[in-house]
């Protein structure tokens, strides 16, 4: 099994590039912000706990999302790898990410970590929020709340990982295609 974590800022391209990497590689892509988008649409009771904490930019409790990841990996046990999206966001939900796939004996082969300028990263969602039909992604206060999150609570996911000599940075600014080129590059030494 090949498991690899997408990992950057919001805006940073990572369902983008998600959606080539899974086509090239036959991995399986495991988004938390796509599973609990689904939660929302279809109105369970987690996607109504988990909306009003979307719409004000802030992180889902790590139980939650964690339960749906364990549950996502129960229910694809031929997959030739995931690819980890938007998760794990906070070190505790790295340290249960890392249990998980310990009793599956296939841990996380590299954190691809995309790096972009926060310019930029404002620029591209509100730019999203006129297409995404998504609320978080139209409002510059929310917009700004999420990028808030990333650095207080998500950024120390890469110092977990550093720790085991896993994370690779790349560039996340230019054309899509250079961006996938260069994200290959990587996991091909890796693979
Ligand atoms: P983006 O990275 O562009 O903000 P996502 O679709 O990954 O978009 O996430 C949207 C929202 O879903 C986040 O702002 C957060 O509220 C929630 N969310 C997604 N993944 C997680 C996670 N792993 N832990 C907690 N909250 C999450």
């Amino acid at each position: 099994m090949f498991n690899l974590i997408l990992f950057g800022p919001p805006g940073s391209g990572k369902g983008t590039q998600s959606e080539k990497l899974i086509a090239k590689y036959g991995l399986k892509h495991l988004s938390t912000g796509d599973l609990l988008r689904s939660e929302i649409s279809r109105q369970t009771p987690l996607g109504k706990e988990a909306k009003s904490i979307m719409d004000k930019g802030q992180l889902v409790p790590d139980e939650v999302v964690i339960g749906m990841i364990s549950s996502a990996l129960d229910a694809n046990p031929d997959a030739r790898g995931f690819l980890f999206d938007g998760f794990p966001r906070t070190a505790a939900q790295a340290e249960a990410l890392d249990k998980l796939l310990e009793l599956k004996e296939a841990p996380i082969a590299a954190m691809l970590a995309l790096e972009v300028s926060e310019d930029e990263l404002i620029k591209r969602l509100l730019k999203r929020g006129e297409t995404s039909g998504r609320s978080d992604d139209t409002n510059e206060v929310v917009i700004r709340a999420r990028i808030t999150e990333y650095h207080n609570k998500t950024a120390v996911v890469a110092d977990y990982y550093k720790k085991f000599d896993k994370v690779v940075m790349v560039k996340g600014e230019g054309t899509i295609d250079e961006i996938f080129s260069r994200l290959c590059t990587e996991i091909d030494k890796r693979a």
